[in-house]
């Protein structure tokens, strides 16, 4: 089977907007809608014509473009059905253990609360793509903003079941700033060593960092390790539940 199109581009300060295409079906998705001319922009690069907005949360700088493009393209917009009120123009609510079809391609949805109260995850298994939004970034994950430490850990483990190879794109592009946290807690972890090597180099020759992959993330990201006994003992909490080590370790970053 031909693959999913995925085209990534970067918009507003920080943010990665993200079109999906399958070109059999005809259908085109912009994952979230951060800004209304860059992903208008990207779609006329690509020649595509927007039939879907599948969005992760509710925050501005993931929905704002939405009205515009709504307006001119009629798509359908996806979203977070705990966060329906909050989402302009939203035609479909989706929610934990919820499938949705985009042409030949399976959405599995999961719920991940913690940086907004009714935050998803959008998984393609086949071809084991992440749409994580604000939960994981790479090499971090969002501020827990409306939910509990708890809840975001919960979220974080979550994804990290997923197959190592899985994709996960993300909505930011933060991760030297992460790097430079991660190396803090984790001087020692040579996966993270290496990969801050090649972040430096993709930055400096002005690449983007996302797409990750989950084995990545479970090996070098200090919020998807706070389970591990060699983070647990870094933060000087060896014998602390998961957590507990996940709040200590997000507390720090907040004032990093
Ligand atoms: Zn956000």
């Amino acid at each position: 089977m031909q693959g999913l199109d995925i085209r990534l581009f970067p918009c507003l300060n920080d943010n990665y907007g993200v079109l999906i295409h399958d070109e059999a079906s005809g259908v085109t998705a912009s994952i979230d809608a951060p800004e209304e001319e860059a992903v208008e922009k990207a779609l006329q690069e690509a020649g595509w014509k927007l039939t879907h907005i599948l969005v992760t949360h509710h925050h501005a700088d993931h929905t704002q473009g939405i009205p515009g493009l709504k307006a001119k393209y009629g798509c359908k917009v996806v979203g977070p059905r705990a966060e329906a009120d909050k989402v302009p123009g939203i035609d479909e609510t989706l929610g934990e253990g919820d499938t949705f079809q985009f042409g030949r391609f399976e959405a599995r949805i999961f719920d991940t609360p913690g940086h907004t109260l009714g935050h998803i995850s959008w998984w393609f298994p086949d071809p084991g793509v992440l749409f994580a939004g604000d939960t994981l970034f790479a090499l971090g994950c969002g501020r827990v903003f409306e939910g509990t430490m708890d809840q975001m850990w919960a979220s974080l483990e979550k994804l990290g079941r997923l197959p190592r190879e899985t994709l996960v794109f993300c909505g930011h592009e933060y991760t030297q700033a992460n790097a430079k946290f991660a190396v803090m807690i984790e001087p020692d972890n040579i996966h993270l060593q290496a990969r801050v090597g090649e972040i430096e180099e993709k930055r400096a020759r002005g690449e983007p960092t996302v797409p990750s992959t989950i084995g990545a993330e479970l090996d070098s990201n200090p919020f998807l390790r706070a389970d591990r006994d060699d983070v647990k003992m870094a933060v000087g909490m060896p014998n602390a539940d998961a957590a507990a080590v996940f709040a200590k370790i997000r507390g720090r970053k907040d004032r990093f």
